[in-house]
């Protein structure tokens, strides 16, 4: 099993400096990602993960010069040399390399660049027992619909959960709160599953599409996508987190509070058992 890397189609060591000085992606963060994970060797929801990578190279004006076969080879092929099996990977395609000036270079070529690492087995307690997380602004652009290399409002957002000893920060952007630093946040009061909108303020998660559209719908559970505030989500009886590499992660504490019972609640349960039954039947696992 080793840690691998893929540029423009073609298998290198990790290890090799092989981003150009001049690569926009580095200095401007001009260009998108995706993360896929792999189970049991398989990638998981690979098909939503690359339409919502075309729709983000769509909006930034990115041409997409490799086809949905090709990514798809692609990762199996990353999957295949690197012989991991259970892992994450990640995919960034930038506008390409050229000489530093802000506006779009004519005849500029966009780069792909991709790796494997296996799966992190430190978030598997928190999916089990839940985390914390704690409330913080939503410091972002106003395009987070678009999954950008850009991602320092994330960072630092993170870094100040992380900091107060928290596993995700939940953003609140003019008194609404929005979404985690890198997942989808859902309250859970009186048996409804509330979450923000689809909108220029969040990213559509791949995983918040399956909660909404086929888990909650499988098992009955009503959820609506409308605004809530902070003082709602304090009177909640459960929240999580949803995202690629979280899959259903529960909330039990809020800014250091007690959410609910301050233990799993059973709809976040449901959602998350019916999860990883999604992944088992599209993966083979088990
Ligand atoms: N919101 C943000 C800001 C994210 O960074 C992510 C994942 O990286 C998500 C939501 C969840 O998206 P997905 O379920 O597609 O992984």
């Amino acid at each position: 099993m080793k840690p691998i890397g893929l540029v423009d189609g073609k298998i290198i060591d990790i290890s090799e400096n092989i981003v150009s000085m001049e690569d926009r992606g580095h200095q401007f963060g001009d260009g998108v990602y995706e993360v896929t994970k792999v189970y049991n060797g398989h990638c998981f929801a690979l098909q939503p993960h690359m339409d919502r990578l075309y729709r983000s190279l769509r909006e930034l004006a990115i041409p997409a010069v490799y086809t949905f076969e090709e990514l798809t080879e692609f990762h199996e092929l990353l999957i295949k040399e690197s012989g991991i099996m259970d892992a994450a990977i990640y995919l960034q395609i930038t506008r390409g390399v050229s000489p530093r000036t802000h506006s779009f270079p004519e005849n500029v070529v966009p780069r792909l660049t991709m790796s494997i690492r296996p799966s992190s087995a430190a978030i598997d307690k928190n999916k089990a027992e839940g985390c914390k997380a704690m409330l913080i602004p939503d410091e972002r652009w106003l395009r987070c619909d678009i999954k950008s290399l850009n991602l320092l409002g994330n960072v630092l957002g993170k870094q100040k959960a992380k900091s107060a000893g928290c596993w995700e920060g939940i953003q609140v952007r003019d008194g609404i709160v929005t979404e985690g630093t890198s997942s989808n946040f859902f309250v859970v009061k009186d048996d409804v599953v509330w979450t923000h909108p689809k909108c220029n303020l969040i990213l559509t998660g791949v995983t918040r599409t399956l909660v909404i559209e086929k888990i909650a719908s499988d098992l009955g559970i009503v959820v609506v996508e409308k605004k809530f505030d902070e003082a709602f989500v304090k009177s909640a009886q459960e929240a999580f987190i949803s995202g690629t590499s979280t899959e259903i992660t529960p909330i039990v504490t809020l800014n250091n509070q007690p959410v609910g019972s301050g233990s799993v609640g059973p709809v976040t349960r449901k959602i998350q058992k019916e999860y990883w039954t999604l992944i088992d039947k599209e993966c083979q696992r088990k």
